[in-house]
């Protein structure tokens, strides 16, 4: 099987509510949730599609980075390549445009690395929990992120995340430590035996993480994700030793060298696996292996993943049997897609592992015609 064809097609669906990152938020109502498509067609006729939906504030990925490396490099380059050789698809992309400290625009590849595993897996007439050799669970928890930054707002996002169903709360930290923990610890008054972490997106200096991990730790949380900026690996170190919490790296841990290099510093005890800021199911996997076979707690995330995105993510994250919930708030935040009929869902707070071949997601290509936006 060659592929014969690959359609780039920009899309943007509408948004219910905007995420706010330490940073600013992560996208505006106006923006939308942006999504480049990848159509991928193998010269039999059968379609794989995959997508990049980028954060602009989480990482240094555009829609408009996406579309033009994906449409002027990545694409041209496997075209005629074998869709089961997923590792030389990898390799020629990588000659294309270098990983560096991350796998070099990684939310471009993945879109291509998605539209692969789809297509290979309706070939075959599998869906990719099955491709991946391990049926973990059938179903995933999702969390409810909330990112208000004042204390009122959050009482409010939690509870309609309550009246909503969900049972697991994350909170987007990383402004000012002490109104951090007041927020965090109203959400721990409201949201009775939930599951609640926090997540500072790098937001914190590290006398700030510190601070703040005291605050944390007091009100009996665990989990802490990416507290100081991703290079600072000293700063890591020191904070897995002063702080009893689990210190969880997200934006450091983005490529499989990196992560290789945290372990032998010992700077890392737990990973945030999310399939596109790897570069797609291929390296995301192997981390998810590595993360296991290194003792480490493995924590399933995205980047507000259309519904692509979101399906892939929940097969990888149920074949590992990544018991804690997973924040891929997509279905939170995002108000309308491109999908012919909604992915498997169990209420809000769960989602099911898609049965059909490939990634589960069946497009309608005239909602992608509506949706499609000019670059
Ligand atoms: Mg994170």
């Amino acid at each position: 099987m060659k592929i014969a064809r690959i359609e780039v097609l920009p899309v943007r669906l509408p948004l219910k509510a905007v995420v706010t990152l330490s940073r600013g938020v992560s996208r505006t109502l106006d923006e939308g949730k942006q999504v480049v498509l990848v159509k991928m067609t193998g010269d039999d006729g059968i379609v794989g599609w995959g997508e990049a939906g980028p954060s602009r504030r989480w990482s240094a990925e555009t829609t408009h980075s996406c579309y033009t490396s994906i449409k002027h490099y990545l694409a041209p380059v496997l075209v005629g390549r074998d869709p089961f050789d997923i590792a030389g698809l990898h390799a020629a992309m990588d000659k294309e445009l270098a990983p560096g400290l991350d796998p070099g625009q990684p939310v471009a590849k993945a879109a291509l690395d998605l539209a692969a595993h789809d297509l290979v897996c309706r070939k075959l007439g599998i869906n990719l929990q099955s491709w991946l050799g391990a049926k973990g669970a059938d179903r995933i928890e999702l969390s409810y992120l909330v990112s208000a930054t004042d204390v009122e707002g959050t009482a409010k996002s939690v509870q309609q995340g309550l009246k909503e169903g969900y049972r697991a709360f994350k909170v987007k930290v990383g402004h000012a430590p002490q109104l951090d923990v007041e927020r965090t610890r109203k959400v721990l008054e409201l949201a009775k035996d939930c599951t609640v972490w926090v997540d500072a997106n790098q937001g914190y200096t590290l006398e700030a993480a510190l601070r703040a991990a005291r605050g944390f730790a007091a009100l009996g949380i665990e989990l802490f994700e990416q507290p100081i900026p991703m290079s600072d690996f000293y700063g890591m170190k020191k904070l897995l030793a002063a702080s009893g919490m689990t210190i969880a790296l997200d934006e450091a841990a983005m490529g499989l060298p990196l992560v290789v290099d945290l372990i032998r510093r010992e700077a890392v005890e737990a990973l945030v696996v999310k399939v596109n800021k790897t570069g797609g199911i291929f390296y995301a996997r192997q981390l998810c292996d590595l993360a296991r076979n290194a003792g480490l707690r493995l924590i399933g995330s995205g980047l507000m993943d259309a519904p692509i995105g979101f399906a892939a993510s929940v097969h990888l994250f149920a074949a590992y049997g990544i018991d804690y919930p997973c924040d891929l708030n997509g279905p939170q935040h995002i108000a309308g897609d491109y999908l012919a009929e909604p992915l498997p869902m169990e209420g809000r707070r769960f989602a099911l592992v898609p049965q059909r071949p490939g990634i589960g997601a069946v497009v309608d290509e005239q909602k992608v015609a509506s949706l499609a936006i000019k670059l």
